[in-house]
């Protein structure tokens, strides 16, 4: 759909599914290159569990998890020891297959031994996790959220949060789990696309009723009952944060790989969809992380048998083309260059219909929340939109702007519905971003441009240059270490494309190397300390004169 007969490079592209460009060299691209890897459920997991590991109270909002099949004796004898401590302990796990999604393979179990480990779709590696018994219900019916989320860029740190989601609904009424109901998917999955196969689904034709309907619907209700609306979005905007930031790490190694420092190449900027639990005490619980969030407006509806028709979805409308409109205003390049006087949008939004999109949008006034008319009212004229539409008729479009009518379209839209959450918020959040740090020393050492992953003189550099060998610790050891770490790693990895320590290798090594050096502080006093300690080090390396950190 790439527009044919393009000279000039765009200022936004935006693709459909991920980052695969090799030939951009400026603009900004709507995906950051690694982000589907980064949050499949199971090496979201993995990050999770590191941010736990450090700091277990800032980040138990994330489920209990393990890994499978390589941590399944882990959870078996995790599983006997809380039983052991608590007989009456009758919990229920979740068995989420990875890279699954709209519910694909997911089932309910009360005990280790129902996993199904062999000759189906969920037994591919999986993720088994504690599953929330006691969720908030509203009409008797069990929801979750979706929420927008717009990483406007990783370095520095942007992030901004939709001020309204969806919440999708089950369509049977909830019961705690039970060995009679586990099976009820309708009950305890709040998937779209699985309840909308019930009878009981009811497209919502206003923001307040249906099987789908705005949050902030749910935020109204829970207020009238006196809940604490504005605790729950600080909450919120908390969970969102931190999960950011245990994403960033392993972003930032993607990142240069894609887009070497110094060499001409796009920014990125990505619109992630955040599915969240409401715990019955209104905790909100993070359960998956979207690369693809859905931004259909319309749903299918059956006419008469067998005749289906796209009509349009009000709720979605309302919530998704507010984000859409936002995140373009937000990068919008008039913003930083205000002399230069064309805009060139290539767009391709995956999921809505682009001929009825421009069709449509040729008749919308700016203010109208169509996604494509915040580009095409860009446009001289209606006329020179119509020109576009028809010089590019399927690919999206390629648009020319004046900076007074810009202006004048930015003023008669409505007001933004992204607000910025970080840096706003960085004060409160900075100490968390440890293993940021430890990528930043990863990446230093990783050496070839464009590779992921660390070599062994790569990593006896690192040892080397912050000084960490010593007599009781010596550079035979180090390549036990090395070769120990990496090779695990790599049995269970899914990228077996290149050789060496991935990150989180590289970060379970300098876990171990913190551990040793300091052995008498909590976990994220050691690592913050051996951070520190290596930072002066390669500062001084430098010729920087600084006060290194007494060892
Ligand atoms: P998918 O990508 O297949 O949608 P999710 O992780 O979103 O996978 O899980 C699907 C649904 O299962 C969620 O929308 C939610 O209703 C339910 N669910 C997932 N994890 C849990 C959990 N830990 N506790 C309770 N319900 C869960």
């Amino acid at each position: 759909q790439f527009p044919f007969g393009r000279r000039l490079p765009c200022d936004i592209y935006w693709h459909g599914v991920s980052f695969h460009d090799n030939n951009i060299f400026s603009g900004q691209v709507n995906k950051f290159p690694g982000m589907m890897e980064t949050v499949r459920k199971i090496t979201l997991s993995r990050a999770m569990r590191t941010m736990q590991d450090l700091f277990p109270l800032e980040y138990n909002f994330y489920p209990r998890s393990w890994i499978l099949p390589e941590e399944l004796p882990l959870f078996v004898s995790e599983f006997r020891r809380m039983k052991d401590s608590d007989p009456s302990w009758k919990p229920t796990f979740i068995v989420k297959p990875d890279g699954g999604c709209q519910g694909d393979g997911i089932y309910l179990i009360k005990d280790p031994s129902d996993i199904r480990l062999t000759g189906s779709i969920q037994s591919r590696p999986a993720v088994v996790q504690e599953y929330i018994c006691k969720p908030l219900l509203v009409d008797k019916l069990k929801f979750d959220i979706r929420l927008y989320v717009l990483l406007k860029s990783l370095e520095p740190l942007e992030i901004y949060i939709a001020k309204d989601g969806l919440s999708r609904f089950c369509t049977e009424p909830y019961q705690e789990p039970t060995l009679k109901n586990l099976h009820q998917v309708f009950m305890h999955l709040t998937n779209y696309s699985l309840n909308i196969h019930s009878g009981n689904f009811i497209h919502s034709d206003s923001v307040n009723t249906g099987s789908k309907r705005t949050f902030s619907s749910i935020l109204c209700r829970l207020s009238s009952r006196g809940a604490d609306v504005k605790k729950l979005w600080s909450d919120i905007i908390s969970l969102v944060i931190k999960t950011i930031i245990a994403l960033t790490p392993e972003l930032k190694v993607y990142y240069q790989s894609d887009i070497p420092a110094g060499k001409p190449g796009p920014t990125c900027f990505q619109i992630l969809g955040f599915d969240i639990l409401l715990m019955k005490n209104l905790k909100p619980m993070l359960l998956e992380v979207n690369a693809n969030p859905s931004m259909r407006i319309e749903h299918e509806q059956e006419l008469s048998p067998g005749v289906f028709e796209n009509v349009p979805s009000p709720v979605d409308e309302e919530v998704k083309v507010a984000v859409i409109r936002d995140t373009l205003r937000l990068v919008d390049p008039q913003k930083k260059k205000r002399k230069d006087t064309h805009i060139y949008f290539s767009c391709y939004f995956s999921s809505c219909s682009r001929r009825t999109c421009l069709n449509d949008s040729i008749q919308f006034s700016p203010s109208q929340s169509n996604p494509c008319v915040v580009a095409l009212c860009r446009c001289r004229s209606l006329e020179q939109v119509r020109e576009a539409s028809e010089e590019l008729p399927d690919a999206g479009l390629l648009a020319r702007s004046e900076p007074d009518v810009h202006r004048s379209a930015e003023a008669a839209l409505p007001s933004l519905c992204l607000k910025q959450v970080f840096p706003k918020y960085a004060k409160q959040f900075s100490y968390l971003r440890l293993v940021d740090r430890v990528a930043a020393l990863f990446i230093r050492f990783l050496g070839v441009k464009g590779t992921t992953k660390l070599g062994p003189t790569g990593f006896r550099t690192f040892i080397r240059n912050c000084k960490l060998s010593n007599s009781n610790f010596s550079m035979a050891a180090v390549d036990i270490l090395y070769i120990d770490i990496t090779r695990r790693w790599n049995s269970m990895g899914i990228d077996h494309k290149e050789s060496g320590m991935c990150l989180q290798a590289f970060v379970e090594a300098f876990f171990c190397l913190a551990q040793r050096k300091y052995k008498s502080l909590p976990l994220h006093e050691q690592v913050s300390s051996l951070i520190e300690l290596c930072e002066c080090r390669l500062a001084a390396l430098r010729g920087k004169r600084l006060v290194c950190p007494r060892e």
